[in-house]
């Protein structure tokens, strides 16, 4: 696989999946625009690394959710390196509760970052991918928004709105030579995943085929095999990388 001279937007790039899909994009030959929400050092980190395989890399703090510091984003990719060809949608956050404990706040904080935010970069990237008449969105949607989880009414929610927004963009943009297409990562080692008890991580592996975690690198190649000129045939799709979890 080659990524050879594209630019590509990866959203919460500093930290888990998104730091392994911004490795191996950079590892391919692409420019990297790595977006984080607060942790500069980890994003620094990612940058630094994805220099060391030969890619140039930027990064910016913007929080997805709002307007304004998406089109910094997409401002900052454009004057560093001219245009953006794919765009990751990986930014995401977790907060937990039953439904009768969770606050109005809680679900509008996840909804707002998972599924506002990667709205509003589809949006942003939509504009500059039309007018090229190229492009790969890439949503990260989860096994979460295609099953359902107790506990977790606000990111299946988020999770499954993603799927549902990946196939109406889909449409809209297939006449322009842009696809865009969904992951549905199953339970991944992460620091997300690193807050659930050990009782939580076993009832979840007895549900897991595979009987294992995922790592972020799976979803990585994932990522960069949809990001391909070759995959230009595929839109609209999701894709379970979970272990057999979906199934
Ligand atoms: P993670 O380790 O918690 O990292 C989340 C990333 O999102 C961080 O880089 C964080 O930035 C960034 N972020 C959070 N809020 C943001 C905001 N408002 N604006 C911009 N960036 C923001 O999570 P992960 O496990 O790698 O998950 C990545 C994606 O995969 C998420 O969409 C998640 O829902 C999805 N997913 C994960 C799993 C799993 O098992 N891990 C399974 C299914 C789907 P900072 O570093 O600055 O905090």
């Amino acid at each position: 696989m080659s990524l050879q001279g594209k630019t590509a937007i990866v959203t919460g790039g500093g930290r888990g999946i998104g730091r392994a899909i911004c490795l191996e994009f950079a590892a391919q030959g692409a420019n990297v625009v790595i977006n984080y929400a607060g942790n500069s050092e980890a994003a620094e980190k990612t940058a630094a690394d994805c220099e060391a395989l030969g890619a140039k890399a930027a990064i910016i703090k913007a929080d997805v959710s709002k307007a304004d510091e998406v089109d910094a984003i997409f401002a900052l990719a454009v004057e560093e390196f001219g245009r953006v060809d794919i765009l990751v949608n990986n930014a995401g956050v977790t907060k937990d509760k039953l439904i009768m404990a969770m606050s109005e706040e809680d679900f509008d904080k996840v909804v707002d970052t998972n599924l506002k935010g990667a709205f509003l970069c589809m949006k942003a990237a939509s504009k500059l991918m039309m007018k090229q008449r190229s492009g790969r969105i890439i949503n990260m949607s989860s096994v979460v928004g295609v099953r359902g989880n107790a506990g977790q009414v606000n990111y299946a929610a988020s999770k499954a709105g993603i799927i549902g927004m990946t196939k109406s963009l889909a449409k809209e943009l297939a006449g322009r030579n842009v696809t865009v297409n969904a992951i549905a990562p199953g339970f991944i080692d992460t620091d997300m995943t690193a807050v659930l008890s050990d009782k939580v991580k076993e009832a979840i592996l007895g549900d897991i085929p595979m009987k294992k975690l995922g790592k972020p690198e799976d979803i990585a190649k994932t990522a960069a095999f949809f990001a391909q000129d070759e995959a230009g045939y595929i839109t609209g799709q999701v894709i379970c990388v979970d272990g057999g979890m979906a199934m």
